[in-house]
């Protein structure tokens, strides 16, 4: 752009220059012309007045030298009626020899007035007849001949070259300030392109420059607001992208995966540039499922190292896509539902066993209750009571199941109140109270061990594991047996032990325990009534009070369990 600037402003002024030396060579030349030929008429006369007055030719010499001597430029020739040379004021002797040119000649003759101002070479002729006899030519020689114009285009010449040099430097400052501009401008905008905001300086020289600089400024402003806004947007869709727990893979129709997010990569345990095509990922029947889905398609995916289950959610989106038009879209969810199938299978496993719970004295109460109506007037008083017996004995144990069922229930869905200041040892002294006799009766010794402590939580339900685990602690021992109830206080927790010398658990149904209708002997539960409710209940109390239940136990030796509960002081 400088260059061209440049180029175009010398340009422009050479072109002037030479037409302005044209135009002042003509102006100057038929001025001067004139103003020469005035003077030489003026001259002339002057000479021709006095060489008039002569009468020898030694005064026309005199005449003639007087008015040459001071001025090189005029020449006096007087010549006789034939044109030959009598004196001229050159001096040169060859000249003498010379004529006066026909033509000068005709001059004359054609002339009235006998005298004519003519042009002959670098000579302005001005020949005046002053009688039959003699002929006087007046000339001065032209000083705007060829060798003026030649040394007049030699200074145009310099003054040109001068006028390009300083030209060139003037130009190239002016264009250098008005190229820094846009120079400074597309920086600017480079640095903007970059992501970086700048306002450009408007204090520039020129006010155009200012002008446009204001409006690039608006226009920096608003789209670097744009750019904002949208990167804004970018980060909060990447943020909650990647940030979210929920696999997300989305493909085109053929398969090529456009999108995975950190959740997916970390769930297929694939980094994303190993992850090209859904072919990457699923098997060859759920790339076939995926690829033909219309609406939505659900289906589960094993991970079998994981031991995982994910739900696979497709859906066909038709949207615009990266600005490349509307384009159909696989966008895939994959969610972690291993929890939720394990539920499932438990809710499943807990009607069952719960249908089966119930089932068992229904069909005992029936059984006995049909054998009655049957029988009635044939069989024994004694039988009588010995159906009842069962009848009464089953209903019991069926209201219990129901009982247990109906409390866990409540346990798992109602808001529960665990803001009530529950002293443990107290809590300990009333099962103690209540358990003392009925563990004397049946031939075992139950002690305890308590300090004063206190915690955060509900007092029923923590008396309800404390009373759940001495009872199984008396359920489960042998005779002569002990159970001791303990508070070992420290710190921050209270430990509430509850050990027995009972029958024990073997090392691998330790952690079946805990699971709703398990029992590790069925014959002897069924003896001692158990429904494999009881510890589920103690679990899910513990977990109630953000805290959890351990146990540890040898066959034939005895059990212990223990809750840690945080001191509330
Ligand atoms: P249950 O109603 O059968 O007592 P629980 O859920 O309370 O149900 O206990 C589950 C199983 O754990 C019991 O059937 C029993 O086999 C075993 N168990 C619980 N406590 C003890 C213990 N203190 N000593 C030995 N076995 C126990």
């Amino acid at each position: 752009m400088r260059d061209e600037i440049i180029k175009r402003t010398l340009i422009l002024t050479v072109t002037s220059l030479i037409v302005f030396f044209f135009i002042t060579l003509y102006l100057t030349s038929s001025l001067n012309r004139k103003s020469l030929e005035e003077n030489l008429v003026a001259i002339s006369n002057v000479v021709n007045r006095d060489i008039e007055s002569t009468t020898t030719e030694q005064e026309m010499v005199s005449i003639v030298n007087k008015y040459t001597q001071d001025n090189d430029y005029l020449r006096i020739v007087i010549t006789n009626s034939y044109g030959s040379f009598i004196i001229d004021s050159l001096n040169d002797s060859e000249n003498i020899n010379e004529k006066l040119t026909d033509r000068e000649l005709n001059l004359i003759d054609e002339d009235l007035e006998s005298k004519r101002i003519y042009v002959i070479a670098n000579d302005i002729f001005y020949i005046t007849k002053i009688n039959d006899d003699i002929i006087v030519r007046t000339s001065i020689e032209i000083k705007f001949g060829p060798n003026y114009v030649l040394l007049g285009a030699f200074y145009m010449l310099v003054l040109i070259i001068g006028v390009i040099v300083v030209g060139i430097i003037y130009t190239r400052k002016t264009s250098d300030m008005v190229v820094d501009a846009f120079r400074n401008i597309s920086d600017n905008l480079s640095t903007i392109n970059r992501g970086e905001y700048k306002t450009l300086d408007e204090n520039h020289k020129f006010d155009e420059v200012n002008t446009a600089i204001k409006e690039i400024n608006k226009i920096n402003e608003s789209i670097y607001s744009y750019i904002q806004n949208i990167s804004h947007e970018r980060d909060k869709v990447n943020f909650i992208v990647d940030n979210m727990e929920q696999g997300l893979i989305i493909s085109k129709l053929d398969g090529e995966v456009r999108l995975i997010n950190n959740a997916a990569e970390s769930i297929l345990n694939k980094k994303a540039k190993e992850i090209k095509t859904l072919e990457d990922i699923f098997s060859d029947g759920d790339c076939k499922k995926i690829k033909n889905v219309i609406d939505n398609l659900f289906f589960d995916y094993y991970d079998q190292n994981k031991d995982k289950v994910y739900e696979v959610i497709v859906s066909n989106i038709n949207r615009e896509w990266e600005g490349r038009g509307e384009q159909h879209l696989i966008f895939i969810s994959i969610i972690d539902v291993t929890e939720d199938r394990k539920n499932d299978e438990i809710k499943a496993e807990f009607i069952s066993s719960a249908s089966h719970e119930l089932k068992t004295p229904i069909t005992s109460i029936s059984g006995f209750s049909e054998l009655l109506i049957d029988n009635l007037d044939n069989i024994s008083k004694d039988k009588i009571m010995n159906y009842l017996t069962k009848i009464h004995q089953e209903s019991i144990h069926m209201k219990e199941t129901i009982d247990e069922l109906l409390y866990l229930s409540n346990l798992e869905n109602k808001n529960l109140d665990l803001s009530e200041d529950v002293y443990l040892d107290e809590l300990v002294n009333e099962v103690y109270n209540e358990y003392y006799d009925k563990a004397k009766d049946a031939g075992l010794v139950l002690t305890k061990e308590v300090v004063a402590t206190k915690t955060l939580g509900s007092n029923n339900l923590i008396k309800h594991l404390i009373t759940n685990l001495v009872e199984n602690a008396i359920k489960y021992n042998k005779e002569n047996g002990s159970i001791d109830i303990s508070l070992e206080k420290n710190n921050d927790y209270t430990i509430l032990k509850i050990s027995d010398t009972g029958v024990g658990i073997e090392e691998k149904n330790l952690d079946k325990i805990f699971d709703r209708f398990y029992r590790v002997d069925e014959s002897r539960n069924r003896k001692t009534g158990g429904i494999g409710f009881g510890l589920p209940i103690c679990k899910k109390i513990c977990a109630a009070h953000n805290t959890t239940i351990s146990v540890s136990s040898k066959l034939g030796v005895g059990t212990v369990f223990e809750v840690p509960f945080r001191n509330y002081e």
